[in-house]
């Protein structure tokens, strides 16, 4: 509940101004309902003009009643009908109510004691002694279970020896009630200590009832004044991300790469200078190495360091990458020099993950999207042993997650060295070769025939396609010279889609692997021979190389999908949006339907 008061005192018209394009109650409550956290907002306002605005914008909104003092009174006006266990206050002028803030209030209704809390709310540390004698900041003490003792402008605890190691508290207005206790508040006159301090919430205590509280220090911003406006629509300016499909994107690219047979006997120079004191390096293997002395053995392990080997047989998993974080959290003290990835694309994209997840809090599947991540990944390294994702160059990890198959795409994802080691693609089976070969030439035909197509990606898109037909149908290229081929094809293929995108095939395949488990080069491939209405000439070439290398694809993948399985694979499909602005345009959804999809994939 965001109760929202046209008439501010300090302010007026507060709520109604314009931050970054919305009025700053619009934003509020986006930003309420971003937590994901709720299962209604609402607003309830005194005004039909906050009250328009919140409809105009999708959202919800209650006209209070009656005249009333303070917020807590206008929501517990508009829930005494509903029917709600908790309600959470959220303060209309706060625009950037932070989700971590609100989850911490929330939480405590999951502790042990819960049933002794009536409501709960934040408090947050201060240090300086001119906010701490500051009237207009609340101050609060609380007992051994942070239950609230009082609420005070005063400084409390007074300090009589002036170097008392006390923390003091300022208590932030973000409140989470039992219904109960709500409807009582409002019910019950005013006391003489509320009165006094007028800070409402000591009303609760002179009832005796009992307040939690639960400590948060991200800093929200009240707008109180117009400078707090000004100052917020500044902050609003350097957050705005670049929207996804930004026609500019300032991308980062791998900064250090090498390349070369044999290069990859560099590795003990080349990680190094990154090593810290007592921080082992963690080595990533695919679990197809573990035999093959003339790899392992030259895998450079010192003091703590350690070398997993990992299965490929299934592709990464956000789960996988958390339990793989508790472990190497659990193991050692000291965050992990670095992170060392050696395989497909498959162990590049864990590699990345996992490196990203050490410094950033909470689970993998959180930061499935576009930006999310926070902090900087620690250093890491990827060595690929076969060639044609392009994951050892890209933005990107593809993880399937709880709810989607998405990467995690971010500045922090790319590696911070590339080791680049024709050799170390020895003994790939032909078949997979293949495939991942593929997912190359799909990359190059998708981005090539984008619409986010422009010169930076056609011009490492075209290297990559014209090293694709001399690798898969020049017969004159030698084994030897293929994989070197290959190898920088793979890389120009992922620097192309860096700046553009993929398409339909791709979108399509991770629905297959969502649902069925293909893996991403065979399932491109399965997908890609049905595209002739999008890519003709290149399916035609498509056919050519299958024949030449006399490959086998495997049929009616799709034929035993139950209608659920075919909804969620279409639905995940469809969900890829960016792929499909790229292959159809921004009028896609008038091209592309379930219908259309469903009918492909019954041809798989
Ligand atoms: P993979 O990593 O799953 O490996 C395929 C198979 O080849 C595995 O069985 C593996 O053990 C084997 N293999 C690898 N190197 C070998 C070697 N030298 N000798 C013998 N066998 C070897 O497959 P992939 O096609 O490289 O990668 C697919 C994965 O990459 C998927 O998870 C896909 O989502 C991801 N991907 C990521 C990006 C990105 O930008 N991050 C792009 C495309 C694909
Ligand atoms: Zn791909």
């Amino acid at each position: 509940m965001i109760p929202a008061r046209y008439g501010a005192s300090r302010f007026p018209g507060k709520l109604m101004q314009d931050l970054g394009g919305k009025p700053v109650i619009v934003r509020t409550y986006e930003a309420a309902q971003a937590t994901g956290l709720f299962d209604q907002v609402y607003v309830v306002t005194d005004s039909d003009v906050i009250f328009k605005e919140i409809e105009w914008h999708g959202g919800k909104a209650i006209m209070s009643q009656k005249e009333h003092d303070c917020g807590t009174d206008r929501i517990a006006e508009a829930v005494v009908h509903m029917d709600v266990d908790i309600v959470v206050n959220v303060q209309g002028d706060e625009p950037f109510t932070s989700k971590e803030g609100l989850e911490q209030v929330l939480s405590v209704f999951n502790g042990a004691d819960a049933d002794q809390i009536d409501l709960a709310s934040l408090m947050t540390e201060i240090h300086d002694w001119r906010e701490i004698s500051d009237p207009n900041a609340v101050k609060v003490v609380v007992d051994k279970e942070n239950f609230a003792l009082y609420f005070s402008r005063s400084p409390i605890p007074y300090p009589r020896d002036k170097n008392a190691a006390v923390q003091y508290f300022k208590h932030k207005g973000i409140y989470a009630f039992r219904k109960q206790a709500l409807l009582d508040f409002y019910r019950l006159p005013m006391t003489i200590l509320e009165a006094t301090e007028k800070i409402e919430c000591i009303r609760f205590l002179e009832y005796g009832k009992r307040i939690k509280m639960a400590i948060s220090n991200t800093q929200g911003i009240e707008i109180d004044t117009p400078e707090d406006l000004v100052r917020a629509n500044k902050i609003l300016k350097e957050e705005k991300r670049l929207p996804i499909n930004n026609k500019y994107r300032n991308f980062p690219m791998v900064p250090k790469v090498v390349f070369g047979r044999g290069c990859f006997d560099q590795l003990t120079s080349i990680i190094g200078p990154h090593r810290k004191d007592k921080a082992p390096f963690i080595f990533l293997v695919d679990e197809v190495f573990k035999n093959k002395e003339s790899v392992i053995s030259r895998i450079p392990l010192r003091f703590n360091d350690k070398l997993l080997f990992i299965s490929s047989f299934e592709e990464p998993k956000t789960e996988q990458v958390d339990v793989l974080v508790k472990s190497i959290k659990t193991e050692f003290t000291y965050r992990p020099s670095g992170i060392i990835g050696i395989g497909g694309g498959s162990i590049l994209d864990l590699a990345k993950a996992v490196s990203i997840m050490l410094t950033n809090k909470g689970q993998a599947s959180e930061y499935q999207g576009w930006d999310l991540v926070k902090n900087k990944a620690v250093y890491h390294v990827g060595i690929p042993t076969i060639s044609g994702t392009g994951a050892e160059v890209s933005r990107t990890t593809v993880l399937t997650g709880p709810e989607k198959k998405l990467g995690i795409n971010s500045d922090f994802t790319p590696f911070d060295q590339v080791v680049l080691d024709p050799e170390l693609t020895d003994g790939v089976p032909k078949n997979q070769w293949f495939y991942t070969g593929m997912d190359c030439f799909i990359h190059c035909v998708e981005s090539l025939n984008g619409t986010f197509l422009n010169e930076f990606s056609k011009s490492y898109g075209e290297k990559a396609y014209d090293l694709c037909l001399e690798i898969f149908l020049d017969p004159k290229v030698s084994p030897e010279s293929a994989q070197e081929k290959l190898m920088m094809a793979s890389w120009h293929g992922g620097m192309s889609i860096a700046y553009s995108q993929v398409g339909v095939a791709h979108a399509m395949s991770y629905g297959l692997s969502y649902v069925l488990g293909v893996k991403h080069g065979i399932g491109n491939c399965i997908v890609f021979q049905h595209l002739e209405d999008y890519y003709p000439e290149d399916v035609a070439l498509f056919n050519q190389m299958i024949v030449h290398h006399g490959i086998t694809l495997p049929k009616e993948v799709c034929r035993d999908l139950t209608p659920v399985q075919m909804d969620t694979m279409v639905s995940i499909a469809l969900s890829l949006s960016p792929l499909w602005e790229n292959a159809l345009g921004p009028d896609w959804e008038q091209k592309v339907n379930a219908k259309v999809l469903k009918d492909l994939y019954r041809k798989m």
